[in-house]
Formats: structure tokens, sequence, C-alpha cells
């Protein structure tokens, strides 16, 4: 899956309008300690869906917020838009390109869109959940997540090889069927109850 563009507004340090395009090859980003390198692994991190804040280094969702400088005030929202090469139709969408887009406001209102349509967490997991860059992939590997791929469980690396295999959409499909199923059990407990009190 080829990262077109990566599009970032009051993103942490990101308080303007930035745009960063991936050419083909190789983009190695540098510049000085702290001029927000990690922050743009964050952004695709959080548009992906990252729901553990302190997996952004942050404590609280507004973190990730523009906080201000000496010299600008802060941001009330951040927004970052990911475009996804889709040329060869990997993705299940009828265009050559998919945008994720991720907002959030102070106030705590937030929302996804794909393709700008609103939509669902739910769906963005389910939209990338074959790919590679879905939920707890191993696509972003941050500064201290190494020691923890070589020390995970035998369980923990089995999810790994299932994502990169291409099962986890069914794993995720499956596992929303076993629950409809505990729940249509329930369901008939209660109607055998009813139908024994009318006997
Ligand atoms: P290093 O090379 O040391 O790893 P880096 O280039 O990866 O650094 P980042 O960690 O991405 O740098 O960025 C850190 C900078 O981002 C700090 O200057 C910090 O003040 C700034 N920053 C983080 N969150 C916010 C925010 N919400 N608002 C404004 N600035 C922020």
């Amino acid at each position: 899956m080829k990262l077109l563009r990566l599009i970032l507004q009051g993103f942490k340090s990101f308080a303007d309008k930035t745009t960063i395009e991936f050419a083909d090859g190789m983009t190695v980003i540098v510049g000085p300690n702290g001029c927000g390198k990690s922050n743009i692994s964050d952004a695709v991190r959080w548009v992906l869906g990252e729901q553990n804040v302190r997996n952004l280094r942050g404590q609280k969702s507004e973190d990730i917020i523009f906080a201000g400088s000496e010299s600008r005030t802060r941001k009330n929202g951040a927004e970052v838009t990911l475009v996804l090469d889709n040329s060869n139709r990997e993705l299940p969408l009828d265009t050559a390109e998919v945008s994720i887009t991720r907002r959030i406001l102070r106030n705590g209102d937030s929302d996804f869109q794909i393709n700008k349509r609103n939509c669902r967490l739910k769906d963005i997991h389910e939209l990338l959940a074959n790919t590679g860059l879905g939920k707890g992939s191993l696509a972003i590997i941050g500064q201290n997540r190494v020691d923890e791929v070589l020390t995970a469980k035998p369980e923990e690396r089995r999810a790994i090889f299932e994502d990169v295999a291409g099962i986890s959409l069914y794993r995720m499909r499956k596992n929303e069927g076993l629950q409809k199923l505990v729940k249509t059990a329930e369901n008939m407990d209660r109607v055998k109850d009813m139908m024994a009190m009318l006997d």
C-alpha cells in the first residue's frame, strides 16, 4: 500500500496546513532534534485510527492539537488526511486515490472520513484490515517498539503474521459473528422461558 501524501493542519507542531508528498522510492525525513519528525509518524498513526493517545506520546486527546507557541495562539482543532494510492484497486473503492481524514476539536468532537464522506472508525479498520496498515500493524515501528515485538508472546506474534497474511479481516468478522451467536442464544433462552411460562 503506497502512501501518496499526508496533509496536516493544527496537528501537534504543524500549526499551518502542511502537505508532505511521498515520492516514488524511499522518503527520509531529517531535521534537528525536536523539529517534529516523529510528529509526522504520529499523524499517520492517528489518522489510521489510533485510539490510545499515549501511543502518540500524549496524555490526553487535546495534546495532539497545536498548543501555541511564543508567537502563535493555539489552534482549536486538528485535522490530518492521508492519501493512499489505489490505482490497482487494492482497496474496495473505485477511485485511483483514497483519502482518510480524521478531525478533532478541543471540545472533544471528532470524526472520520473516507474520500471526504463521514464514516465510523470501524469502516477505516475494515478498509485497511488486509493492507498491512490496519490496527496494531507493524507498518509503523516506534523507537521503543522493536523490543516489544521481539519479546511478544506467541499469540501476539501470531496476530502479526495473521495481519500480514491478510486474514485479520476474517478474524474481525468471525468475532462479530460469534458475538451475534451469543446474543441470539440468550434471546432463544428468553423465548424458551416465556414459552414455558405460557404452558
Ligand atoms: P527527535 O529527533 O529528538 O526524536 P523529532 O524531530 O522527532 O525529535 P518530535 O518529537 O516529532 O521531534 O516533535 C517534538 C516537538 O513537537 C516539540 O518541540 C514539541 O514542543 C512539539 N509539540 C508536540 N506536541 C505539540 C502540540 N500539541 N503543540 C505544539 N507543539 C507540539
